[in-house]
């Protein structure tokens, strides 16, 4: 069972309810409805491509801190709570690498249960717009852009990371999820789909 005992809203000791198919937790107090689904978060990781002598190069950062102090990662970070994702992934690659860039797609994501949460790791191509990569020798121990070809020479290269700059360089730019023009930042949602859909494919009448 999960650790929680107490309604997170008004203190009252949880009870076990069948909500939804399954026993739950739930307040007993019905005016303050609280149901524990459980723990989930949000990940979010940076594929940032820049060419260097004929040659798309990924921004890549040391962690400077354990878990996994000295390997090397896509800039990322946890989404806040009251963060939409596309902020949150601009704000990691300028707050861990000094780079600024723009989300141009999602180019993939990893669903993964046995941790603390429920976890969705989310990875973005985004489009390079300025800044040399820099390092604080804290949280981050060095960061560059390297080809593919110079990470089979570096110790310590995350798998995920490694997949998610593959899928980048294997798919054009836009070709994967992007924010609908539907959605706005000013909004407190963002709605991410893919873009040249054919009417004509699930429509036969147009
Ligand atoms: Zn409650």
């Amino acid at each position: 069972m999960p650790k929680i005992n107490f309604c997170p809203r008004c203190a009252e000791p949880l009870v076990t309810t069948y909500d939804g198919g399954r026993d739950r937790l739930a307040c007993p107090d019905s005016s303050c409805g609280f149901i524990y689904f459980g723990d989930f978060s949000i990940g979010c990781s940076a594929v940032v491509l820049r060419e260097e002598d004929n040659v798309q190069k990924a921004l890549l950062i040391q962690r400077g801190q354990e878990p996994f102090a000295g390997t090397w990662q896509l800039p990322g970070g946890y989404v806040e709570y009251d963060e939409l994702l596309a902020v949150a992934v601009e704000r990691e690659v300028q707050e861990e690498a000094a780079i600024e860039a723009k989300v141009r797609d999602v180019v993939g994501f990893r669903h993964m249960l046995g941790g603390p949460s429920s976890n969705i790791y989310m990875i973005f191509r985004l489009d390079y717009v300025g800044g040399e990569p820099q390092y604080d020798g804290e949280e981050t121990s060095d960061a560059g852009f390297f080809s593919l070809e110079e990470m089979k020479h570096m110790v310590g290269v995350q798998n995920i990371s490694r997949w998610g700059i593959e899928q980048a360089l294997q798919t054009s730019p836009g070709s994967g999820l992007t924010i609908d023009k539907a959605g706005s930042r000013a909004q407190k949602w963002l709605l991410f789909g893919l873009e040249d859909l054919d009417p004509s494919i699930w429509n036969p009448t147009n």
